[in-house]
């Protein structure tokens, strides 16, 4: 057993209405989630003071991204301190979806320093995409990413590192077991000679891309693979299996 409890996050990514996003949280009251691990929800920003209202208190609360200005004249943005607010305790940082639009490793960075001191814990994502792997650049690619958190990172009870490779985002086509493992293994070892072996010993480093309830006891026994940042199946009742896929 690695000490690390297992992580579990729900990405609605844009996606929801007043009616299912009730539904969701219903569903989350209404089971069994089992105590060993630490769930977390992200739905899209405008459900978010409904959901922080009204779910369960052992399942916590996410933004999708964070605006790295504060409150101001800042049309259509939504500040940290608002997060705060709303009981808001998590932010996603550079989902490989923000980054198709331009978000750089630098920008991801800036993001995730400025979400911790501004109180909100942080998945900080990376992942290579299809022509990457094809062309064996996997570990670069990841690594230069993280790198460029780490250089910024201050607090890391606060960060749950987020592989998700873009080619099994939503697709359907999952990491196998094997070759999640073999990259958080990779990026678990750069931790430790980079940051610290304390830090690479506690840092949890969760899976993502097309994970469900079929896929998920598997790659969670793999000793790397901490959780998982669920996207599609975080919309339906299955979500609660993968949750409790370790216990
Ligand atoms: P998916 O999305 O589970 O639908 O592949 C994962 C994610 O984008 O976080």
């Amino acid at each position: 057993m690695s000490g690390r409890k297992f992580f579990v996050g729900g990405n609605w990514k844009c996606n929801g209405s007043v009616s299912k996003v009730d539904e969701l949280v219903g569903v989350l009251n209404a089971s069994n989630i089992t105590s060993n691990t630490e769930v977390v929800v992200a739905p899209p920003s405008v459900y978010l003071h409904g959901v922080s209202q009204k779910l369960r208190g052992d399942v916590k609360v996410s933004a999708q991204d964070c605006w790295t200005g504060g409150n101001g004249a800042y049309t259509g943005e939504t500040s940290a301190d608002m997060l705060k607010d709303m009981g808001v305790g998590w932010c996603i940082i550079g989902h490989s979806e923000r980054r198709q639009k331009g978000e750089t490793n630098e920008e991801c960075a800036v993001k995730a320093a400025y979400a911790q001191e501004h109180g909100l814990s942080v998945m900080g994502c990376i992942g290579e995409s299809k022509e990457e792997r094809e062309s064996g650049s996997t570990m670069d690619v990841v690594i230069g990413q993280l790198k460029a958190y780490a250089a910024s990172v201050k607090d890391w009870d606060k960060f749950v590192i987020a592989y998700e490779p873009v080619w099994a985002i939503g697709t359907g086509l999952t990491a196998s077991p094997e070759q999640a493992q073999e990259v958080h293994e990779g990026l678990r070892k750069w931790v430790a000679e980079n940051v610290s072996a304390s830090v690479a010993d506690k840092v949890r480093i969760i899976y993502g891309g097309s994970v469900n309830a079929g896929s998920a006891p598997t790659l969670g026994s793999k000793p790397d693979i901490d959780g998982f940042l669920v996207g599609g199946a975080s919309l339906k009742p299955e979500f609660v299996e993968i949750v409790n896929a370790k216990d």
